[in-house]
Order: C-alpha cells, then structure tokens, then sequence
C-alpha cells in the first residue's frame, strides 16, 4: 500500500481576483479522484481578503478586550469581525469563527502576507471548497475532491499541523464503529478525522514559510465521495463540547 503527495510547483503570489482553479490545472496533471489540498492563505488572497490596520476602527468589545489582553484593538476588531464565540482572550484569542471552526484569531494572519498588510481567514471555506472543486473538475475533466486547510494549534500539546477548514466530495470523517479490530472485538467509538490527516500530510510539503507551496495533490487513497460534503460534520455538536463548556465557565468567572 502506498499514496503519493505531490507539491504543485511554479504557482505565483495569488492576487486578489486570480483564478485558482486555472493556475492549479496550469502546473499540475490531475487524475480521477486526486484529491487537492489549497492553503486557505491563497484563497483568502484570490478573494481579496488583505486588509490594513490602519482601516480597521475597533468597536466597543474589541476596546473592552484589548484593555484586559493588551492586544490592538484593530486587530482584535479583525478577529471579532469573523467570529461568532470568544472562548479565550488571554493570553491568545481563541473564537468559533462564523464557519464553526475554533481556532486562534479567527485565522487571521500576517505571515506569507506582503509587509503592512493582514489576511482575513476566508468566511465561508466550504464553498470555496465547493467553487474551486466545480472548476477544477471542469477544467481537468476528472473526478476530483478538495480540502482547504490552515495551520493550526492544538489543545494539550506544542507544535502546529495543517487541518482542513473546507472539503468538497470528500467525506471527512471515516466511521470505524462496527468494524473489527485484529481480535474480533467490535469497535465503538472510533471515527477517523481522514480529512485532518489528509491536511495534515499536505502541510509536510507546504510547510510554513517561504517554500511557496501553497497546493498539493494527494494520489493514491480512494476518499472520493459523489455528494458534496460540509465540514461542519467534523466540529463536535455543542452539547457534547466539554472543553468548550469548561471555557465558558472559566470565563464567567473571570
Ligand atoms: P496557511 O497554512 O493556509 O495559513 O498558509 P501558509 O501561510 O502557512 O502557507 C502555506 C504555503 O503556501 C507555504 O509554502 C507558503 O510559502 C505558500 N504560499 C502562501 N501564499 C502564497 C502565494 O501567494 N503564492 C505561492 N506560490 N505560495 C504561497
Ligand atoms: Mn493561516
Ligand atoms: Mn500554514
């Protein structure tokens, strides 16, 4: 068994207005059911999504909170902006964005990003996801699944990984429940965040800073699902969220 990742090469600094799907297929050869990995940072830059601190003018809550965290205010402002929940303030903002994913700023960034300027996390990944597959699969003719990613902490741990934040047709979670492990015992809980994985193996090629990598194809697993999916199945319901209820409460309590 094996599967090949495949850095797509000779991509340019993405402006706003660039059309991805045409400068992935210009630099690589897709087959039926590749499945393409973009950093959201390009598709954020193709939507235009740079802005300046200077033009961002922080509202009553972003003062609130940079006067308990010290952060400026206009960047804060940028975070609240894109998220629907503040979990954590201090010593590092961590909001559910208005996707429903939790992470860091919102996913707001400056690096990989021309100096003085700022990118915003693109709003809706999914449907990014869902464009650009449409596209790509136009353009290649083939069969195609897509996963935006970002870099992203973890809870308990150091270090970063590249998680997936938009699909299309592809399934994000495989189900193991039901399935036998090597002694006959039925599995029960265990569901596999392929999608994840999948973000994360990308980010190996990617990396974090100037390799200009921002795309790569995954060959060889066959996660190809004819539906479209949503990668809000992957964010856990609320109200089995305990770290998210602990948050909460140690908020209230200040
Ligand atoms: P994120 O994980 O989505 O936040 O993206 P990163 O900023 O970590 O960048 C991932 C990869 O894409 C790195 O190899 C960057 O050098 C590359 N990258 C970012 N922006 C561009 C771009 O506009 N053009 C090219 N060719 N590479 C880019
Ligand atoms: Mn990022
Ligand atoms: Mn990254």
């Amino acid at each position: 068994m094996k599967f090949e990742a495949i850095a797509v090469e000779n991509i340019p600094l993405i402006q706003n207005g660039d059309d991805l799907p045409l400068i992935i297929c210009e630099n690589v050869e897709l087959r039926d059911r590749d499945i393409v990995i973009i950093a959201s940072t390009i598709v954020a830059k193709a939507e235009g999504e740079t802005f300046r601190l200077e033009d961002i003018t922080a509202g009553e809550k972003a003062l609130e909170i940079a006067a308990r965290n010290g952060k400026d205010a206009r960047f804060i402002q940028a975070v609240l902006t894109r998220s629907m929940e503040v979990l954590v303030e201090t010593p590092f903002m961590l909001v559910t964005t208005l996707a429903g994913h939790t992470c860091v700023n919102a996913g707001v960034d400056e690096s990989n990003v021309e100096n003085g300027f700022l990118l915003y996390s693109p709003k809706d990944p999914d449907s990014n996801a869902s464009s650009i597959g449409k596209e790509l699969e136009k353009i290649s003719g083939k069969k195609l699944s897509v996963i935006i990613t970002d870099t992203n902490g973890r809870a308990f741990k150091t270090g970063q990984t590249g998680v997936a934040i938009g699909i299309y047709k592809i399934k994000p979670i495989k189900r193991w429940i039901g399935e036998k492990d090597l002694f006959e015992k039925t599995l029960e809980i265990t569901e596999e965040a392929i999608v994840d994985e999948l973000a994360g193996a990308a980010n190996l090629l990617m990396g974090e800073g100037a390799g200009g990598i921002p795309a790569v194809v995954i060959r060889g697993l066959d996660y190809y699902c004819e539906d479209n999916t949503f990668i809000k199945e992957i964010y856990r319901p609320e109200e089995k969220d305990v770290i998210k209820k602990g948050l909460r409460c140690l908020q209230k309590n200040g």
